[in-house]
């Protein structure tokens, strides 16, 4: 058995003194007062979590248990079952809500969502009493940027905020050094961090944690998981993707409409994908229109008897038009590295969008000719507002980061790990991005020319061209059905 240890206050101020919290107790006496005679025990189903409860994450059937790297039970099996801690209010917490000053900052790029986990935040921090609750602007710049006020948040500032979409708090990528952030941190007697970001932002959270541990200062950091893209490790979906997917349909419809209206048609769609072909992968199975797929996971060619050039100019023999839908980080070999880098030091990559309609034009140039569109979606999709689903998802892991934090845990973020919400160590989700085909364990399994195995079985099959099929249905996905691939 392996258990993900969060760091928890009491490992650095073992006297630290917990007090009894009063957060259910406020929730529940309504509740109980009305329903009283049907609950004969309320504290039943409106109780706290134990610190000791756990959610199953996986189990592993290692080829030996040395390998696992954890402690096996008994040292001759090669099963083993990690846990996570459940999250959720604790009977005892570590801060006294009067003696908090909570401060929430969001990193990196707009996802959808953002504003509803900063309102829930703000309302669970509230519900704690917390009364000392602010925004700091424009990420962690906003820690040293002289100009950029504290923003006082309160039930009242963030009621609606949800109903748009962007960050309340605006982002920004780079900023100050860690130190900096941990300084101007006690100068403003921050003792609650909460952090919306990306992985730059959790390992930015980390530092900060690791910083405020070396100073002996009693500051709790939590970290909630903010990428568009999906491509968190161990979280079943992170907030901000399903509304991309969603989004990312009119854009498909649209590319779809312009391709079958003209003469040989071909509409290209770039969605977001670094590394992570989700959204790329989960729009085009939603939307039934788009005949190739290209994710960073699927290496392909451009040219050649087997390259997408070739299955273009097949689909405009036989149909007439067609669709690509290729994620942003896929095909990069083929673009001109520059070495550039964001503020942050993430590598600026080239547009494969730009680079296929170019292709593609040149392509066809000598045979017939293409009329070819590209939509870049992005910004549009990036601003939009959370939908239902993502609301919901937002709404819940805002309100574990505050039961977190109050727990007395740091260096810790809040996920969804098989339907259940969890506390995770940082270090644990951000040591690599997790990808489509990821085996088990998150690592690129071998991706095959022809057809490979994925993630649990989910995965059927890899085509030549970078193309899926999912559900055990292997071949070429195609806008009018599954075909198979010679
Ligand atoms: P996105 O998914 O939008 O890229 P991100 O959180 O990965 O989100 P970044 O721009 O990479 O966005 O990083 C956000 C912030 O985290 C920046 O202010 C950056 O300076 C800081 N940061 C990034 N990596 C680290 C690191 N290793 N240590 C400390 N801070 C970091
Ligand atoms: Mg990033």
């Amino acid at each position: 058995e392996a258990r993900f240890n969060i760091p928890h206050i009491t490992d650095v101020f073992p006297d630290a003194v917990s007090y009894p919290s009063t957060f259910c107790l406020k929730m529940r006496t309504p509740v109980s007062e009305e329903f009283a005679e049907g609950y004969p025990s309320d504290e039943k189903w409106h109780g706290y979590i134990n610190n000791n409860d756990r959610v199953l994450l996986k189990v592993i059937n290692y080829s030996s248990p040395s390998s696992a790297g954890a402690e096996c039970i008994d040292p001759n099996c090669s099963w083993v079952e990690q846990w996570v801690h459940r999250a959720g209010p604790r009977e005892k917490i570590f801060f006294k809500p009067e003696e908090v000053k909570a401060a929430i900052v969001t990193c990196g790029g707009l996802c959808p969502g953002l504003n509803d986990v900063i309102r829930q935040i703000v309302i669970t921090l509230e519900i704690y009493g917390v009364k000392q609750i602010v925004g700091i602007p424009f990420g962690y710049r906003g820690f040293s940027e002289k100009d950029l006020a504290e923003m006082p948040l309160s039930r009242k500032v963030v009621q609606n905020v949800h109903l748009s979409g962007g960050s309340l708090l605006g982002v920004s990528r780079g900023g100050p050094k860690v130190s900096d952030i941990v300084d101007s941190i006690q100068e403003r007697g921050i003792n609650m961090l909460f952090v919306l970001g990306g992985n730059g932002t959790h390992a930015g959270a980390n530092a900060i944690h690791d910083e405020c541990r070396r100073r002996r200062i009693k500051v709790a950091v939590v970290g909630v998981p903010k990428t568009i893209d999906n491509d968190i490790m161990l979280m079943d979906k992170t907030f901000g993707f399903d509304t991309a997917v969603e989004e990312a349909q009119r854009a498909i419809n649209s590319a779809y409409i312009e391709a079958h209206s003209a003469y040989r048609g071909i509409g290209i769609v770039k969605l977001m994908g670094r590394s992570s072909g989700f959204i790329a992968m989960q729009a085009s199975l939603a939307s039934g229109q788009i005949d190739i797929c290209l994710i960073p996971e699927v290496p392909f060619n451009l040219h050649g008897p087997h390259g997408v050039l070739r299955h273009l100019r097949y689909l405009l023999e036989t149909k007439g038009s067609a669709v690509v839908c290729a994620a942003e980080g896929a095909g990069q070999d083929f673009l001109e590295k520059t070495n550039a880098k964001d503020a942050s030091g993430n590598a600026v990559l080239g547009d494969i969008g730009v680079y296929l309609q170019q292709e593609i034009k040149k392509y066809f140039k000598e045979i017939g000719g293409a009329d070819v569109k590209y939509i870049d979606p992005t910004y549009m999709i990036r601003a939009c507002r959370a939908n239902a689903s993502d609301g919901i998802l937002c709404t819940v892991l805002g309100q574990n980061a505050v039961h977190g934090a109050f727990a007395g845990y740091s260096g810790i973020t809040v996920g969804i790990c098989n339907t259940h919400y969890v506390y995770f160590p940082i270090p644990e989700v951000i040591s690599k991005p997790r990808v489509i085909f990821g085996t088990i364990e998150g690592n690129v399994g071998s991706v095959g020319k022809d057809a490979t195995l994925g993630n649990g079985g989910n995965v059927a099959a890899v085509g030549k061209f970078g193309i899926f099929g999912m559900l055990g249905i292997v071949g070429i996905f195609g806008s009018d059905g599954m075909f198979g691939i010679g």
